[in-house]
């Protein structure tokens, strides 16, 4: 068992070796392929007692010739989409997932939900999420999606910082979202085991929590399905059909799968990381990139049940609470990229590159002490997908009628996945959306730049690495 201060030494002396295990040599722009599963902190995850690719055994059910709409990929964002386009009354909408619910980025995720950003779409988006994970979903089918409503505690270690936290606890107040600053003093009655010497306060959201991704997809599944939705698995799409109209306007006609095809006027491309090669597809450009994004999880710690998840925006680290342990993540200032993204990859997991993670290790333990002397149980470094100015891609592409986008959530997918599927299902069936979506929809982007690896790449690699840096004041 290494502890995270063993992590630190290690990785000072032998940069790339891993403390929990042997690791060989890996480049920080990396094109090595998945490792074996590692253990991930869900008790209910769909990969429980199954072989590794169902794909060959063919689709879980057979094909529809024709459907109103085709959702591509089963993460969060294409069973939130799904559920949505069926609650609001579209018929024969379509879920084909290559693999099996989740097995791309959402089994994995981290699944953390906080009710304040400093944006006023933004909290809209976060509440319709969790009022459907925390009520509606529950209500509709009786199954518990797994949320943990366990509050959210945002650090402040500087005046400014603090002003920031009081912006948005103003803003949540008229969002109806209870917030409270408090004092080192009180943080610490809340909150034992964190040092707060150093602290000029907190926001504390006591209705922030955690989604189960497992959970949250089958929930949704299930209540798409009650309402004539269909889902079927183990079936890629391969190829997207077109055709061009009298007046020169491309537009969606189908999707082929290695099982058949669909005839549909309308195709959401909710991908994940995989998105940009379901774009090819079609010839659309999706500007997103792939990355590894990662959190470790430590031991058993005492006196740690039942304590608010974490957010260090100064320190550029969370800890997410696991049971009677924490989950410890964040954004790194060198990301690494998943070069070679492959459509074999499936409920797997890359093995953590501990000089990148490292910087999350001094400020988890700076915070919370007794994480020094904690083990890691087990490490979690998956792909994400991320975008150039670290927002979503949503919305019609404007090269392709019927193509809509779903896809690049920086790490963001799950606390936005219920308000954005609400979003994208308006967009279909109405032609716009009802919020102002204009900061995620893909036309902000000028061709030049879709059609710009090289500034893809290099901007996105940038975004990411200064959420580590960003404040919160709106941007
Ligand atoms: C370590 C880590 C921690 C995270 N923590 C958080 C967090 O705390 N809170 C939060 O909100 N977000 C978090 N995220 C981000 C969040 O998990 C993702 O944004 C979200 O899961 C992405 O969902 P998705 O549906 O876009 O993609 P995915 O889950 O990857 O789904 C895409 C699906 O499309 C399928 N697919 C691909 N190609 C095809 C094809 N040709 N045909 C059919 N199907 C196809 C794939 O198999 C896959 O299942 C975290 C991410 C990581 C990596």
């Amino acid at each position: 068992m290494a502890s995270l201060s063993r992590a630190l030494r290690v990785a000072a002396a032998h940069p790339r070796q891993s403390p929990t295990r042997g690791m060989g040599p890996c480049n920080l722009s990396s094109a090595a392929g998945p490792t074996a599963e590692k253990s991930v902190p869900y008790q209910r995850t769909l990969k429980e007692g199954q072989g590794t690719s169902v794909v060959a055994q063919g689709p879980s059910r057979p094909l529809p010739s024709t459907a109103n709409v085709v959702v591509i990929g089963g993460g969060s964002l294409g069973c939130q989409t799904l559920y949505h386009l069926a609650k609001l009354g579209m018929s024969g909408a379509v879920l084909l997932e290559r693999e099996r619910l989740t097995s791309g980025t959402t089994w994995h995720t981290a699944g953390l939900l906080w009710q304040l950003r400093p944006s006023d779409v933004e909290v809209e988006l976060l509440a319709h999420t969790r009022r459907v994970v925390s009520r509606e979903l529950e209500e509709e089918t009786g199954l518990h999606t797994g949320w943990i409503q366990n509050g959210g505690l945002f650090i402040a270690s500087n005046r400014q910082r603090l002003d920031e936290y009081k912006r948005l606890m103003s803003l949540g107040k008229a969002y109806g979202v209870e917030s409270h600053v408090l004092s080192p003093a009180e943080t610490k009655t809340l909150y034992p085991l964190m040092n707060v010497d150093d602290l000029y306060g907190t926001l504390y959201v006591p209705h922030d929590g955690t989604m189960d991704p497992a959970g949250t997809c089958t929930t949704l599944a299930r209540a798409a399905s009650a309402r004539g939705a269909q889902v079927i698995e183990n079936c890629p799409v391969t190829g997207i059909r077109v055709w061009t109209d009298d007046f020169g306007v491309r537009r969606v006609a189908g999707v082929e799968t290695q099982h058949g095809s669909i005839q549909t006027p309308c195709v959401v491309n909710c991908a994940g990381v995989w998105a940009s090669a379901v774009g090819r597809m079609a010839g659309v450009k999706v500007p997103l990139v792939a990355m590894h994004h990662a959190y470790v999880v430590t031991e058993r710690i005492e006196g740690i049940q039942n304590m608010p998840n974490v957010r260090d925006h100064d320190a550029s680290v969370y800890l997410r609470l696991q049971g009677d342990a924490l989950s410890v993540g964040g954004y790194e200032a060198n990301p690494i990229f998943w070069e070679e993204v492959s459509d074999k990859f499936a409920f797997g997991l890359f093995d953590l590159d501990w000089e990148v993670f490292t910087q999350h290790i001094e400020g988890a333990i700076n915070r919370v002490p007794v994480l020094e002397k904690t083990g890691i149980k087990s490490t979690v470094c998956g792909p994400e997908s991320f975008t150039p100015d670290h927002k979503p891609l949503m919305g019609e592409a404007p090269e392709l009628r019927g193509f809509f986008l779903g896809c690049g959530f920086n790490s963001v997918g799950m606390m936005l996945g219920g308000g954005c599927g609400q979003e994208l299902a308006h967009w279909i069936i109405h032609g716009r959306p009802e919020k102002d979506m204009h900061g995620y929809d893909i036309r902000r982007f000028h061709h030049s730049l879709t059609d710009h690896p090289r500034w893809i790449r290099e901007r996105s690699h940038e975004s990411y690495a200064q959420e580590l840096l960003r404040r919160l004041p709106p941007r």
